[in-house]
């Protein structure tokens, strides 16, 4: 059975970058009917911030990813803990195992000495981050007085001469010399597991067959699996995606300009969460064929692993907009006015002073218009605020010919109507431009520029409607 796994840590809020990596992972193991897990990997107790647990599951779960395991539903127990902080235990025992077949040794070196030991390796020309093996030289006897006087030491893996050939589904062959890598730390002197040592013994405690993470854990690898090798353990598949970028080719930020970083910025300006679902589900990867609007359960049976991108994705806000607005117009009238009504400025406009049948019908107009809800902000104004005319506004309105004429007309059968419905609105505009003989933009612009003060809205007989008698003539009053 297959079993993936998005493996967060709480360091931050779910944004664009981990949101692709927990629902590819999604995707592959629902489309083969495994299961999708959610560990949290906070071993690293000082950068862990307060809320990011909490954020990443709710925003998980509106986006329908959902866990099949996590701390708050855990699986049968043989796969031990879904919150690193829990296994500490666990993963300091293994560590001592591997001390135990001469696979990892007792670090004794201190800051200082790890320091000058760095500078002596940099002058012999080897990089600089790389430890030196001083420990493991230790004899018997040194280190069992070393341990009687208490000196603090971390857990550090031996690495093994060896050359390894990773196969990444997505990036393809990759050979490593292990003699890159100097002995890394897997227990740190206050006995916490590193991230490498951690997350190895997770993914074979969870018997987790594929890791499909971003492409910047590719160097922690060869690490990861020389552990593997270690213990004797069968390493998991492995896949890197590619970076997601901005539109300048950056790596996508919080600092990523007209980009939006973080889904609870979307979920606050009123995207649907099926609507994200789908154009993440798109970034460093493609169905077969040119849909491009998909629903969960399509994208689920389409999904394969052979189809990752090998370059860089850029993450297009245009494009993220434009496939909100297609999950908007798709949903039913009832729907859409439940979902937008949340995301009224209730401050702005008071809308406790009209009846819910004509706030529907304005909120309606704007159907087909909105990118995301909050956009009907913009659009209420011409309905609750006294508007002032912009200047180019009056400008439109002065570059039409005989405007006032059109105006004059408009305002007399307004004056007289006898039945204010849409229809007779149609009919009334219709007559205007029979007696002055206008038509297109000579005959609309200046009678939705005298009648809502703006230049801009949807199908102008039902804004006339909408706005009520008194408030269409109030605003011709205001044209000179
Ligand atoms: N905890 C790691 C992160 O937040 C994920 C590690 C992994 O997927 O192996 O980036």
């Amino acid at each position: 059975k297959f079993r993936l796994r998005y493996a967060p840590s709480p360091t931050g809020f779910l944004h664009i970058g981990n949101t692709r990596t927990a629902l590819m992972n999604y995707l592959f193991a629902k489309h083969y009917n495994g299961d999708f897990i959610v560990r949290i990997e906070d071993t690293d107790l000082e950068r862990n911030v307060d809320g990011a647990i909490e954020s990443q599951f709710e925003n998980l779960n509106w986006l329908g990813i959902n866990a099949d395991e996590s701390f708050l539903k855990p699986g049968d127990s043989k796969y031990g803990k879904y919150m690193q902080s829990q296994k500490f235990e666990r993963y300091e025992q293994l560590a001592n195992e591997l001390i135990s077949q001469k696979k990892a040794y007792r670090c004794f070196c201190t800051t200082e000495e790890l320091e000058k030991d760095y500078e002596e390796q940099v002058t012999k020309g080897i990089i600089a981050t790389k430890y030196s093996g001083k420990c493991a030289k230790l004899s018997e006897l040194e280190i069992q007085s070393n341990l009687k006087s208490n000196k603090d030491f971390s857990i550090r893996f031996l690495v093994p001469e060896t050359v390894l050939n990773i196969k990444d589904f997505i990036k393809g062959d990759i050979t490593f010399d292990s003699k890159e890598l100097g002995d890394f730390v897997i227990l740190k002197t206050n006995k916490i597991a590193t991230y490498n040592f951690a997350v190895v013994v997770d993914d074979f405690d969870m018997e987790i067959s594929h890791v499909l993470r971003g492409e910047e854990h590719i160097s922690n690898t060869p690490r990861q699996i020389l552990i593997y090798q270690a213990f004797g353990w069968k390493t998991p598949e492995f896949g890197h995606m590619s970076l997601i970028v901005d539109s300048t080719g950056k790596k996508l930020s919080k600092r990523s300009g007209n980009a939006l970083f973080f889904i609870e910025q979307y979920k606050n300006q009123g995207y649907l969460p099926e609507a994200m679902f789908n154009y993440i589900s798109l970034l460093g990867w493609s169905p077969v064929g040119e849909k491009e609007l998909l629903t969960k359960q399509e994208l689920i049976a389409m999904f394969d692993d052979k189809r990752f991108s090998k370059s860089p994705s850029t993450f297009d806000m245009t494009k993220m907009k434009w496939i909100n607005s297609q999950y908007m117009k798709a949903l039913t009238e009832e729907q859409y006015l439940e979902f937008t009504k949340k995301f009224i400025n209730k401050d702005e406009f008071n809308i406790s002073l009209k009846t819910e049948e004509w706030l529907n019908q304005v909120l309606l107009l704007f159907k087909k218009e909105l990118e995301f809800a909050e956009q009907i902000n913009k659009h209420l104004s011409i309905f609750f605020k006294d508007m002032e005319i912009s200047n180019e506004t009056l400008e439109v309105l002065k570059s039409i010919n005989e405007n006032k004429k059109v105006i004059e007309e408009f305002k007399n059968q307004i004056n007289d109507i006898s039945n204010w419905e849409v229809e007779s609105i149609k009919l009334l505009i219709k007559s205007v431009s029979e007696i002055t003989n206008k038509k297109g933009k000579e005959l609309f612009m200046p009678i939705r520029i005298a009648a809502s003060n703006s230049e801009h809205g949807p199908s102008l007989a039902d804004v006339i409607y909408l706005l009520g008698k008194e408030k269409v003539l109030a605003n011709i009053a205001k044209i000179k």
